[in-house]
């Protein structure tokens, strides 16, 4: 009978850093490595299980041939013809040298992660990397090439599982949504800024799968200047019904941190101290409804001081770690230099962390309305 502690598996290997679409772009492995640092700060030596690079057949699973045969050959220098229609090439999914192999060991720590929850290795796994949930069939979009998450649930629906996919990244899992619309076996809960303010200008409450995935697909488009208290409404209200209603056999969770309120690319109103009790709540929910099994990987967030001090609470959350006040001088310093940007000098948020939001009863109001819209689209099929 393994220990208790060899049931929760972290997953990382530095082959992952290769995933770096350029010095100015938002999608910077850096992130992670402020939060690698950090820990190393601390005196905490993280215990790392590696994964190999998935291979094409793998990747066929989920994405067309012509698609993967384009993005390994422009990765490694080679012309293509029409890359366009690949979504790559662009401000978003620029070219970058190595990328396609960082991707794909991105995309075999997530399906790792799916292998130990399988053979029962693991029963939590927290993916440092990936998440790469705009990714679709034949086109790069949203900083993201091949897709992880889809990845991971195909291994798990191919031994028969069922699976929850919940992600509360800031922008719409389109990309997973659309890989499994009409499965299922697998419900998709995204959780993000409503598409008529930002990219993807998806996920939308109609949009609820198709054929036998009709009501399986889930989305809740929030309003802007969200808050804690109305986001974690709508975890109790929809995702704890849903998952109790769909009895997954387990979790898979994209934890973009990019709900956070200084986010640049988006206006939700997150506090690290609302990102803590969502995580709380997300352990809670995989082990009392999803079979006390759970994957959670990154995603985006673009505030390097906030996503990195996210991702640290989730970290040491995970590990069931303290989490300490405040973080060390000589690691702000550090990271203050290396990016010219300010670093707080604690863990979490100051509180109240913002003025008050002007609009703050209408948001509320318009989320609870958004909640009753979807419960009611739902409930003719999850009688
Ligand atoms: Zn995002």
């Amino acid at each position: 009978m393994a220990a208790a502690y060899l049931m929760r598996r972290v997953i990382y290997h530095p082959e992952f850093q290769q995933y770096n679409l350029g010095a100015e772009h938002p999608f910077s492995p850096l992130r992670v490595e402020m939060v690698l640092d950090l820990l190393k700060e601390w005196g905490h030596t993280p215990e790392f299980s590696s994964p190999q690079e998935v291979g094409p057949d793998e990747l066929e699973t989920v994405h067309d041939s012509e698609y993967i045969k384009a993005v390994e050959a422009v990765s490694s220098g080679k012309a293509v013809a029409d890359i366009g229609k690949y979504g790559l090439g662009t401000a978003d999914n620029p070219i970058m040298k190595g990328m396609a192999s960082g991707a794909r060991k991105i995309a075999g720590g997530t399906l790792l992660g799916a292998q130990m929850l399988l053979e029962g290795s693991a029963r939590k796994v927290l993916q440092l990397g990936g998440g790469f949930h705009h990714a679709q069939r034949s086109l790069a979009a949203g900083f993201c090439l091949y897709n992880d998450l889809a990845l991971a649930i195909n291994e798990m629906i191919a031994k028969g599982w069922h699976v929850a996919y919940l992600d509360i990244d800031v922008h719409h899992g389109d990309g997973v949504q659309q890989i499994f619309y009409s499965n299922d076996k697998v419900m998709t809960i995204s959780l993000h800024e409503s598409g008529e303010y930002i990219f993807p200008g998806s996920g939308w409450v109609h949009e609820l799968g198709r054929g036998m995935g009709r009501s399986l697909k889930l989305n809740l488009p929030l309003e802007p200047f969200t808050e804690g208290e109305s986001y974690m409404e709508v975890v109790e209200k929809v995702v704890e019904e849903a998952l109790y209603w769909f009895k997954p056999d387990a979790l898979i969770v994209q934890a973009g941190a990019d709900a956070h309120f200084s986010d640049p690319l988006a206006d939700l109103m997150l506090t690290t101290q609302d990102y803590e009790r969502l995580f709380r709540k997300i352990f809670q929910l995989s082990e009392t409804l999803c079979n006390n099994r759970l994957l959670i990987t990154l995603g985006g967030g673009y505030s390097f001081q906030a996503t990195a001090r996210i991702w640290t609470i989730l970290y040491k959350m995970f590990m069931e770690l303290e989490l300490p006040e405040t973080l060390p001088d000589a690691w702000r310093a550090r990271w203050e230099s290396r990016l010219k940007i300010k670093i707080p000098s604690n863990l979490h948020d100051p509180n109240p962390a913002f003025d008050p939001i002007p609009r703050k009863a209408e948001v509320v109001r318009a989320n609870r309305d958004l909640i009753q819209r979807l419960m009611d689209a739902v409930a003719a099929d999850w009688l």
